[in-house]
């Protein structure tokens, strides 16, 4: 069997390390051509050693020193800094990009791959929020699979799979709910981070986590589902259903509901990305009926959880608008991260920031990076001004 070359974006990170465990289970299938990281140089020397790829990518450059030293005597290249991103995802032999980094950052090389007529595993939701029209036009151009690491893009990709003739009338994207599903406003105003991080179902990355205990993620999720399936925003429902067993389901124009099933577990998704149009056997955990006596289903309070309207009403206008309400809840989770400001505040810090930067109907690539860029800083000094108020 010829090996599937891959470049990994975001290696060491939650998506990344259960994407090398995919490959560590099938040997024969891939190899890893490049590994990259934004500042764990310690795990992505480890991984280097054990994959021996053609290349890494410090992004940090202040890393870039240790990264060096350490893979000196192997044939490995180490390139440091953001723009590396975008020369890896071109290489020669290159059979899949799993672009798995966290944020607006995963724009400008999953644009890179796409133009090269690289396939892409995407985990990196953000990109398709910031930028989903332009990469969706990119994709058609260039013919390239865009397959869909998010559990519930996958799950609603696997129902889609010998309907190609038949048009969905809806899509449901499951949710948690996360940490605070059923709380009010009251005791929202004053929970911490350490709380918000602690996930009932699913162990991730520190910036999806809180963008899933603030429905941010089901938001950005709803808005990814639109550019991967070609819907409109009054087709996309999102039900909670806290078991975390069903992972999406779609429903057709003869009322039947295909629904995916299966473990909490991420590797599923990834392997079905990495191995799409095949199952492949494995022997991670399998789901036990026993575990779930009873599936529940009920509607979301947006007026509590008033990020999940923001990211609707954001969908609707269009344009840049997405762009701005990403990247403004990119600076809010940073600063709620560090203690910066409370759960509540984040929802009006993006809101404002949403009616303050200027809306664009067809952004350009440099229209998007702009907006992101100013977008920040607003958010930024909302954070700032909201602090003094508090004092
Ligand atoms: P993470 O924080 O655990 O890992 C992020 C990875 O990206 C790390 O390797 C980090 O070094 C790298 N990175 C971070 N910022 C970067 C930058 N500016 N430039 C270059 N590299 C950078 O995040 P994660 O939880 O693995 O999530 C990755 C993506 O997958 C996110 O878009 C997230 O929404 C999506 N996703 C994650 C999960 C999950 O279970 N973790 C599930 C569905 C979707
Ligand atoms: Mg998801």
């Amino acid at each position: 069997m010829i090996k599937r070359k891959i470049v990994l974006l975001g290696a060491t990170g939650s998506i990344g390390t259960q994407a090398l465990e995919v490959v560590r289970a099938h040997p024969n299938r891939f190899e890893m051509q490049v590994l990259t990281a934004a500042t764990n140089a310690e795990l992505l020397i480890q991984q280097a050693l054990e994959f021996r790829p053609q290349a890494v990518v410090i992004t940090d450059e202040g890393k870039y020193a240790e990264v060096k030293a350490a893979l000196t005597g192997t044939s490995i290249e180490v390139l440091a800094g953001s723009a590396a991103l975008e020369e890896v995802v071109q290489y020669d032999g290159v059979g899949l990009v799993i672009s798995a980094l966290v944020g607006s950052a995963g724009l400008r090389p999953t644009i890179a791959a796409i133009k090269a007529g690289k396939d892409i595993a995407l985990a990196n939701k953000e990109t398709l929020v910031v930028g989903g029209q332009l990469v969706m036009e990119l994709v058609s151009k260039h013919g390239v699979n865009l397959l869909p690491v998010d559990s519930e893009h996958s799950a609603i990709f696997q129902c889609l799979v010998g309907e190609s003739n038949n048009p969905i009338e809806r899509v449901y994207l499951t949710a948690s709910g996360g940490p605070f599903r059923g709380k009010d406003r009251a005791y929202l105003a004053s929970v911490s981070h350490e709380q918000a991080l602690c996930h009932p179902n699913w162990v991730m990355g520190a910036k999806i986590t809180i963008d899933s205990a603030t429905l941010m993620n089901k938001g950005l999720e709803v808005i990814e589902a639109k550019w991967l399936f070609g819907l409109e925003a009054r087709q996309i429902d999102v039900v909670v259903h806290p078991q975390s067993a069903v992972h999406s389901l779609v429903q057709f124009e003869d009322g039947s509901i295909k629904a995916q099933l299966g473990p909490a577990d991420m590797r599923l998704p990834i392997q079905y990305a990495l191995t799409y149009p095949n199952r492949v056997g494995n022997n991670f955990k399998r789901f036990n009926f026993a575990d779930f006596p009873s599936l529940t289903f009920e509607q979301p309070d947006t007026d509590t959880f008033r990020n999940l309207a923001l990211a609707y009403r954001a969908l609707e206008l269009g344009g840049n608008v997405p762009c701005i309400l990403n990247a403004a809840n990119e600076e809010v989770v940073a600063a709620f991260l560090k203690g910066g400001v409370g759960f509540l505040q984040m929802s009006d810090i993006i809101e404002e920031t949403m009616a303050t930067v200027g809306h664009i109907a067809k952004p350009s690539l440099d229209d998007y990076l702009r907006t992101d860029r100013e977008s920040r800083a607003i958010a930024k000094a909302l954070v700032i001004k909201n602090k003094t108020y508090i004092i």
